[in-house]
């Protein structure tokens, strides 16, 4: 009988998602962690059980392998996959997952490493391997992609009638010391902040310079700061789904150090992602900025200050025009006491736990490929709420 769960990647997602598991275990009855690097396995399952008591199996696993994969899932034999490894990793993982029978989860959407673009194409493709093996796949359930398509759905289904415009804001006004570090993996990073901007409107993609459209916007708790249209993952599936939209768009906020330094790493090429020839060797550049810069990881105890993320949301409820903002905020200090890690990899980390509850528990059942913002929003609304996320809405004039 398939039972326990096994998260793949054990950076600073997978640190809180493993975590939130742990204190979760009556859910999940047994946790394998497996990652590239046996020791940042070793090294969470050694703090969970200092700290809870609970105790975690761990393996190595090349997760850009199938085989090696499937090998482990067998194994392993458990009832759902969380993938927190990186973006590349999606198809292997998806495809080990229908091979062995087993419900997939992910917080990120497939990218390859040779082409600095993400799109739900080769994923949503796999619907009818996932229909074949009676299985399902979570795609997207962090907090942007996640949270925000489940704040989306929670407003369709409970407080508009019809929704006209959503404004997806993701500020994060934490500090953590550094002229320039990223708070997730440095290469995802910044291969999505440096791309063109692109938002939709009446059926449309409009695409914008890199950074092009600023707008400053009041966080509630956080204040007005300087927040920038980027291209985001939830756009591709949230303009899909949510029935009768007529534009999308996301914001994210950067300080202006962030983007001075970003610039000028870009203007000199170390954003690059095809291979350079020096001094006998081939390296790609991103790949050497991202082992220069702090890890991640790292910055949880130095990191001061608060996330916001939310989703401002515009349409008609009862004939009469409404506009809301549905939002959750974080204290980094507060993420890093309970798990060791900052708030952007617990604003993640929580809601990948929830999704993988949501299949482990049966309550979103199905067979397929589907997007967060497919399922009733309720359930996980309630989870964000004990598990570490409450989220408030206001009324906007
Ligand atoms: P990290 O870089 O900290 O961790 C990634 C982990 O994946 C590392 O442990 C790494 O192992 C492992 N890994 C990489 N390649 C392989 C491989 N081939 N086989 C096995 N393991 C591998 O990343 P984060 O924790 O910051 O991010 C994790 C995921 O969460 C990413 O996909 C990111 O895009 C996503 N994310 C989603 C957000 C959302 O809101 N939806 C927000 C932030 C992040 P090793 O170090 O040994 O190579």
């Amino acid at each position: 009988m398939q039972k326990g769960i096994l998260i793949i990647g054990a950076g600073g997602v997978s640190r809180v998602a493993t975590v939130k598991c742990a204190m979760n275990i009556d859910t999940f009855e047994h946790i394998t962690l497996a990652s590239r690097t046996i020791s940042k396995c070793e090294s969470i399952r050694d703090d969970i059980k200092k700290n809870q008591g609970i105790s975690i199996d761990v393996a190595s696993v090349d997760a850009d392998n199938v085989e090696e994969l499937v090998k482990l899932i067998k194994k392993v034999n458990p009832k759902v996959v969380l993938n927190v490894a990186l973006p590349y990793q999606d198809l292997t993982i998806m495809d080990a997952c229908t091979q062995c029978g087993v419900d997939y989860v992910d917080t990120a959407n497939y990218e390859h490493p040779d082409e600095a673009k993400f799109e739900y194409k080769e994923q949503w493709a796999r619907d009818d391997q996932f229909k074949k093996a009676g299985i399902m796949a979570l795609l997207g359930s962090g907090f942007d992609p996640g949270v925000t398509g489940v704040f989306c759905a929670y407003a369709q289904q409970n407080i508009f009638d019809e929704i006209h415009t959503i404004d997806i804001m993701d500020c994060n006004a934490g500090d953590h010391g550094y002229p320039f570090a990223t708070n997730f993996n440095p290469e995802i990073n910044l291969r999505e902040v440096s791309a063109n901007g692109r938002y939709w409107e009446e059926g449309k993609w409009i695409e914008t310079k890199p950074l092009e459209i600023r707008v400053d916007h009041d966080y509630p708790e956080v204040g007005v700061k300087p927040s920038y249209l980027l291209y985001h993952e939830e756009l591709e599936s949230l303009s899909k789904n949510i029935k009768g939209l007529k534009r999308i768009r996301f914001f994210m906020t950067f300080g202006d150090s962030y983007i001075a330094h970003m610039n000028c790493l870009k203007n000199v090429g170390m954003l690059g992602i095809e291979p350079v020839e020096h001094k006998g060797q081939k390296i790609i550049p991103i790949e050497f900025l991202t082992t220069l810069l702090p890890d991640p990881a790292s910055l949880g105890p130095r990191t001061v200050g608060k996330t916001n993320i939310g989703c401002i949301i515009e349409g008609i409820k009862d004939g009469v025009k409404k506009k809301i903002y549905i939002y959750n905020i974080c204290d980094h200090q507060e993420c890093y006491k309970e798990t060791g890690a900052q708030a952007v990899s617990y604003t993640t980390g929580v809601p990948a736990m929830i999704g993988a509850k949501m299949l482990y528990k049966d309550i979103w059942k199905d067979k397929g490929v589907f997007n967060i913002e497919e399922f009733d929003a309720q359930p996980f609304m309630d989870e964000l709420m004990t598990q570490g996320l409450p989220w408030k809405i206001i009324e906007l004039d």
